[in-house]
């Protein structure tokens, strides 16, 4: 920044001074849908990157696994999440560690948006997508087949 202390003020509603708000259309095909990405924090001396997701109610994050791992921190709203073979409430303030090669989901279910702090490795592998035949596998846990319907059992 111009003053040299890289200070990016925040600004209304979950968004920054300079931050560009990178929105992608809903595409259920591709496995997200209403969600948008803010990279807040991206430095070599750090060597990881920090960003801000927000899902409008109903949108969802991409059902996807990768090698890295994500450290989160819930920053607006509440929402249900998948990890791996559980489904579990999400709200303000809550953290959770993605291991590595585990099936995860954000999904903005309460009726309002949903958004998340994610700590991630600036190099990593791309995340994969679930096959047809993966995701029949993932339906078989019946919380599972509830989430990702939109209807989570879980108050
Ligand atoms: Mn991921």
């Amino acid at each position: 920044m111009t003053d040299g202390t890289n200070l990016r003020p925040a600004r209304e509603d979950f968004r920054w001074e300079s931050v560009e708000v990178l929105t992608y259309k809903a595409e259920a095909d591709a496995g997200f849908m209403a969600i948008t990405r803010q990279v807040l924090l991206k430095d070599a001396g750090l060597a990881c990157e920090l960003r801000y997701f927000e899902m409008a109610a109903g949108g969802y994050s991409s059902l996807e696994r990768h090698l890295h791992v994500h450290g989160v921190m819930i920053l607006r709203g509440s929402g249900h999440v998948l990890i791996g073979d559980s489904v579990r409430k999400m709200g303000p303030r809550d953290l959770v560690t993605i291991p590595p090669n585990t099936w995860h989901q954000f999904r903005a279910t309460e009726g309002e948006p949903f958004g998340f702090l994610c700590m991630v490795n600036c190099e990593r592998d791309r995340p994969q997508l679930p096959t047809p035949a993966e995701i029949t596998e993932l339906r078989k846990t019946p919380a599972i087949a509830a989430f990702l319907d939109g209807r989570p059992l879980t108050p």
